[in-house]
C-alpha cells in the first residue's frame, strides 16, 4: 500500500515585523490549518512565533 504525502510549500512570516523568514515544507494532512511555530526572526533579534502566510 502506498501512502501519499502531500507536502505543500510554505512561508513563515513574523508575526512581530511581518517579514517573511522562512520557508519550509509542511504536510497537508497533518497540518489542515494555518501553522504557527516559534522561531528566531533577526529583525527582531529574539525568538518570536511565525505564521503560515500565502
Ligand atoms: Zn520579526
Amino acid at each position: 500500500m502506498e501512502v501519499e504525502n502531500v507536502r505543500v510549500r510554505i512561508t513563515l512570516a513574523c508575526t512581530e515585523c511581518k517579514q517573511r523568514n522562512y520557508n519550509t515544507t509542511k504536510e497537508k494532512k497533518n497540518h489542515p490549518d494555518r501553522l504557527e511555530t516559534k522561531k528566531y526572526c533577526k529583525f527582531c533579534q529574539k525568538h518570536t512565533m511565525h505564521k503560515e502566510t500565502k
